[in-house]
């Protein structure tokens, strides 16, 4: 920048584009590079004291050149990531990316459009993406929907319209205000993901009136419990007006009777959500789509693409049927956005009168490259592959006999354990929730392998979710063998 810019008028556009270009290339080289040699560095590198004093600098205010505060990145942060792009990363539920997504980063970023109410080509690629998403979930045609940063706020999108069709305008209108009822109820098992009864709480239902309803041996919502505790909460003056189902449950995969859940909510008149945001995947797999039959009669749906679909963060959708009902639930007016015929504000969908956000990342360019340079058939192969890998996990674990599985694992989430037995087939040891817990540091701190944890009936599992697209099956002997030589380590001591 010249020494005498406050004379002029001043940009953030280089002066010279050729010098970005240089350096856009030798960063996009560098990428590529440490994206090439994944699979040779440690999955998780816990960041160094001397890295965060680093970051903790205050800002100056003389400007850096981007080549330093690159070389920072470089050596500060981007080696310190929770390591969700590595081959032998299962923690919790974390895709694992893909290169189209790399790029799809540069394209959206040069764009740089708010994906708000304006008539532009972006408006066209979300609403296309939804229609391709509604057919890969075999969701009706009658729904709408719009993409989300992700599968909390597409819990909240979906359960905000069941408020407003279940208690009505009033709901969004007064608030609870005048409301003489002791609450209004939503329920789903004990397994369901902490964002629906937090999406309770923000709407001003208050999340205690978030039911958790136990669940069978299969970790799957019990009907019978369901329906005693609609009965009850009538009883006692609360008003019902929801139910959720999930389809795939964070801890251990699990997938709630749809079509039984379907049969209660439409005999109590009930909202019907599901929480697919592990399970949309499914959709796209030959072999298990049949998995999501009843998730059609869902009142709503959400879901997740950063997860199993490996998409670029952030990015979930929620779908609502009918359509209607979305804007319904979302819909605003004010003097700055009104429609004028044949200018840039004339659009037939406003996204922010289907969703609580105005501005937004035009995220749904990523999936609308992805799912075409890739094709239904890739994403479903993938789902297929990542569960044949999970159950070939769980006969490694079958057949040791000083492991064992904490829960059934179906699919591909894997509660297991060390748990070493003497001759008579009696675990030996008395203190294996702190063995097992050390196993796992050991895991993630050397570097070998990041799953993460639960526990299934008080006993401590180290917990492997299986949504990678870089791991391979000899990933899982690894895994094994380490969690076994750790455990004779530890014992040992
Ligand atoms: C991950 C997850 C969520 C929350 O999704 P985010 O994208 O992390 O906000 C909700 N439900 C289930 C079942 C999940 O696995």
């Amino acid at each position: 920048m010249s020494k005498d810019y406050k004379s002029a008028e001043i940009g953030f556009d280089p002066e010279n584009w050729d010098d970005f270009r240089k350096m856009g290339h030798k960063v996009f080289d560098e990428m590529v590079d440490s994206m090439e040699s994944l699979g040779d560095r440690a999955t998780w590198t816990p960041i160094p004291d001397h890295s965060i004093e680093k970051l903790k600098q205050p800002l100056s205010n003389d400007p850096r050149d981007y080549g330093d505060v690159y070389e920072d990145f470089k050596t500060h942060v981007m080696p310190y990531s929770n390591g969700n792009t590595s081959p032998r990363y299962w923690g919790w539920v974390n895709g694992a990316g893909t290169p189209e997504g790399i790029l799809s980063g540069l394209l959206m970023n040069t764009m740089h459009t708010p994906n708000i109410l304006h008539q532009h080509a972006g408006l066209w690629v979300e609403l296309q993406v939804i229609e391709w998403l509604k057919d890969i979930v075999k969701y009706p045609a009658t729904a709408s929907g719009i993409l989300t940063s992700g599968g909390s706020m597409a819990n909240y999108t979906g359960l905000a319209a069941a408020r407003r069709d279940k208690i009505g305008l009033t709901a969004r209108r007064d608030g609870m205000t005048g409301h003489d009822v002791r609450g209004y109820t939503v329920y789903s098992s004990s397994e369901t993901h902490y964002s629906v009864a937090k999406a309770w709480d923000a709407l001003g239902l208050g999340y205690d009136n978030s039911r958790a309803i136990p669940v069978d041996d299969d970790y799957q919502m019990d009907i019978d419990a369901l329906n005693a505790a609609i009965a009850s909460d009538k009883v006692r003056g609360y008003i019902p007006i929801a139910v959720v189902g999930t389809l795939m449950t964070v801890n251990t995969g699990a997938i709630d009777p749809m079509n039984a859940i379907a049969d209660v909510a439409e005999a109590e008149d009930l909202w019907f959500h599901v929480d697919a945001c592990i399970g949309c995947a499914l959709g796209a797999s030959k072999k298990h789509k049949g998995l999501m039959a009843g998730v059609e009669r869902a009142d709503s749906f959400a879901a997740d693409l950063h997860k199993w679909f490996s998409q670029p963060y952030e990015v979930g959708f929620c779908l609502v049927n009918p359509g209607h009902k979305l804007e319904e639930t979302f819909s605003f007016d004010a003097n700055y956005i009104t429609n004028l015929p044949g200018t840039l504000s004339d659009t037939h969908v406003k996204f922010s009168d289907r969703g609580l956000e105005l501005s937004r990342g035009f995220r749904a360019l990523p999936t609308w490259i992805s799912l075409q340079t890739r094709g239904t058939d890739q994403f479903g192969d993938m789902i297929d592959q990542n569960i044949e890998q999970s159950q070939y996990l769980v006969g490694l674990v079958k057949d040791a006999d000083d492991m064992e599985l904490l829960a059934p694992a179906p699919y591909n989430i894997v509660n297991f354990r060390y748990a070493p037995k003497d001759e008579n087939g009696v675990i030996t040891n008395a203190n294996l929730n702190e063995v097992n817990r050390q196993i796992l540091t050991k895991l993630q701190r050397t570097g070998i392998a990041a799953p993460s944890s639960s526990t299934m009936d008080g006993k401590f599992s180290i917990r492997m979710c299986n949504v990678n697209q870089r791991t391979r099956r000899a990933d899982f002997d690894t895994l094994v063998n380490a969690v076994r030589e750790f455990g004779k380590e530890l014992i040992a001591e």
